[in-house]
């Protein structure tokens, strides 16, 4: 690890003019930057320690919805009592994602900020656009095991690594922004990741400066709530591919199927037509035949990951025909 200096931001504003300044990167829980620079993937001049600065309340918000803050752990969300009630398909793609004690450290804005796993970018010997523009991809040709398959470039082809974002998405979550000199914005978390395109270094829509201050989820929702991991091993492992699903039915039909993918894509990945095709219909093979001929359509592998095409065909039968039980 290099040498760094460390300051304690006191304020938000205080923290916007820290991490707004070039060389400064911003530290909560740590869980996945500490890595990144004992392995010289991060190499800061200064971190700026935000853990004071407050935003780590989960409350209720006044359409009966819930707002989670940026600072608060991942087991204070998972444990909280309306997200076990009442958005229990985040809950169960938290527990999927990391040990008790990552979860007792990283946070809800840590864990939308992580970066992603590709053996690559965190071995500084091999070729990586992500971390050093223009010196190629290992992955495309080499270890592509974990790699995506959907919304790639010629220049990256890595995952989003997370779990939680993958509820938040099924759940058309949004994220509150804060920026230099108080401006506010809020965009949602199926907008807030990036595809990897000619910047695949730039992973999230935040700007220098700006600090995600909480996730706010819509008021409940009634149905099955489920999230399916499949990993190489059952114990912690990163997704092959993960789907949450939001679904309900009346009279042996959908009428609601909110559904995001994980393992997949540089980004949590949602497509509208999913749910357009599923609402209005009875659960059947054919169906959910169409509704991952829709998903699939422009998928690619390259080589080590192909197998992901047909498993995810297989787990999104799986997950919708579980989810259709559950939900009638
Ligand atoms: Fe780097 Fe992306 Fe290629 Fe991995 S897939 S080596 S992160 S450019």
């Amino acid at each position: 690890m290099r040498p760094f200096s460390y300051q304690r931001a006191r304020t938000l504003q205080n923290a916007g003019d820290l991490t707004g300044a070039e060389g400064t990167l911003a530290i909560a829980g740590g869980t996945n930057l500490l890595d990144l620079m004992k392995l010289q993937v991060e190499t800061p001049e200064t971190l700026a320690d935000i853990n004071r600065v407050g935003f780590a309340e989960i409350e209720d918000t006044a359409d009966g919805g819930l707002s989670i803050g940026a600072l608060a752990t991942n087991t204070e969300t998972t444990v909280h009592p309306r997200v076990r009630s009442d958005y229990p398909v985040l809950a169960r793609a938290i527990l999927a994602g990391a040990t008790q004690q990552l979860r007792n450290k990283a946070t809800t804005g840590g864990n939308l900020c992580q970066r992603t796993r590709c053996f690559y970018f965190t071995n500084i010997d091999q070729p990586c656009n992500k971390r050093e523009p223009g010196s190629g991809c290992g992955a495309i040709k080499g270890i592509a095991k974990l790699h995506a398959v959907l919304g790639t470039s010629d220049q990256c082809i890595a995952t989003y690594p997370g779990d939680m974002a993958v509820a938040l998405s099924a759940l058309d979550a949004q994220v509150q922004i804060a920026g230099p000199g108080g401006a506010e914005r809020t965009v949602a978390v199926r907008d807030f990741h990036c595809l990897p395109g000619d910047t695949p270094w730039r992973e999230n829509v935040l700007e220098p400066g700006e600090m995600i201050q909480a996730v706010t989820l819509p008021p409940p929702v009634r149905g099955a709530q489920l999230y399916r991991k499949v990993r190489e091993r059952s114990s912690y492992a990163f997704a092959l591919v993960s789907i949450a699903a939001i679904i309900e039915m009346n009279e042996g039909k959908f009428t609601r199927a909110d559904l995001a993918f994980g393992g997949l894509a540089h980004k949590p990945w949602h497509d509208p037509r999913l749910a357009e095709t599923l609402v209005g219909n009875a659960p059947s093979s054919e169906l959910f035949d169409r509704a991952a001929d829709l998903l699939l359509e422009d998928a690619q592998g390259f080589g080590e990951n192909d197998f992901k095409i047909p498993l995810t065909r297989r787990t999104l039968h799986a997950v919708l025909e579980q989810a259709a039980e559950e939900a009638a």
